[in-house]
């Protein structure tokens, strides 16, 4: 178990440098895309942000739904009362551009909005809004033997957004300080990932990631209304299940349901699709990837490997 511990704690390595960032519309390098100590950002958490992949694919370079991420970008930036002051086009060329200008062929992007350096003081409203973008390369965000083992995984003693606090919808900076603690939490008492309870005890997301659970062959996930983010994979998911003829429900989950479902995995752009192998040390089945996710990610994988149509028009090709 000690060893187990020490190998979930290793470091993993820094990030990869690319070599330009987007910054307000300007290409800058690398090392020069900084910001003011003093920025509302840095004292008031005031971010909206969005993670995606882009994939290597037969045809070329390919972003997974890139559009759709920008929409949840400008969506979440408007929660906050921020204008972007940039067309959800300008923006997804801005993000192609860089991708071709750092010569990634895959690679992960991260688009940011943020409130700078202008006034100090909680009132967000006068601090001017920028934007950057940046790209690069990222491995399996969970591990590089997640996907073919499933990773072991703990419910956090911290309860995930409530309702009228912290908006769940809107993927801001701020709400990574409660994903922080589950994190922490989790990979010090020797998990991979923590998954977090609603205010009323019923299942709601990762600390980066959404909750499925396979019962009797159907899939089911927590709806909107369980404090998640409404996960961009945790859509593509629904649909391609459909797809494939299962069973798809949006509910409530107790947290016991996670003991007894016969499979648990977890989506998310960084994570895409990893199963779960145990909740709270008590094996997920019989502790190894299940046939349904197994069969799930197989064809979501094989839309981004070209050998499976992309009916649903997932990849944005760079
Ligand atoms: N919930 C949280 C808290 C997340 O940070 C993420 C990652 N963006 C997700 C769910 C999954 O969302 P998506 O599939 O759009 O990456």
């Amino acid at each position: 178990m000690a060893a187990k511990r020490r190998a979930s704690r290793k470091k993993p390595p820094p990030i990869s440098k690319a070599s330009k960032i987007w910054m307000d519309g300007m290409l800058v390098d690398w090392d020069d895309a900084q910001i003011h100590v003093l920025s509302h950002v840095v004292h008031y958490g005031s971010s909206v942000f969005e993670g995606l992949r882009c994939y290597d694919t037969p045809k070329g370079s390919a972003c997974f739904r890139l559009l759709d991420h920008l929409r949840r970008l400008e969506t979440s930036a408007k929660i906050y009362r921020m204008d972007i002051p940039y067309s959800l086009e300008e923006l997804a060329e801005a993000t192609k551009e860089l991708i071709r200008v750092n010569g990634l062929k895959s690679c992960y992007v991260r688009p940011l909005v943020f409130r700078g350096y202008g006034q100090m003081g909680v009132n967000p409203l006068n601090c001017p809004v920028h934007v950057a973008i940046a790209v690069w390369e990222w491995g399996a965000y969970l591990g590089a033997d997640a996907m073919r083992k499933g990773v072991d995984v703990c419910v956090t003693s911290w309860r995930r957004l409530a309702p009228n606090t912290m908006p769940s919808l809107a993927k801001a900076g701020a709400n990574y300080m409660n994903s922080q603690l589950m994190k922490m939490e989790a990979i010090l008492g020797g998990f991979v990932e923590a998954i977090a309870l609603d205010v009323d005890g019923y299942v709601a997301e990762g600390s980066g990631e959404n909750v499925f659970i396979v019962k009797d062959g159907g899939i089911v996930t927590p709806p909107s209304g369980a404090s998640i983010l409404p996960g961009i994979t945790r859509h593509s998911v629904i649909q391609l299940a459909r797809k494939l003829g299962l069973e798809v429900r949006k509910q409530m989950i107790p947290r016991e349901g996670l003991y007894i479902a016969d499979e648990v995995f977890l989506t998310g752009s960084a994570a895409e699709i990893t199963p779960v192998r145990s909740v709270d040390r008590i094996p997920v089945g019989n502790g190894r990837p299940g046939p349904v996710s197994r069969k799930i990610r197989k064809a979501f994988l094989a839309i981004l490997a070209g050998t499976r149509k992309d009916t649903f028009g997932w990849l944005d090709f760079v």
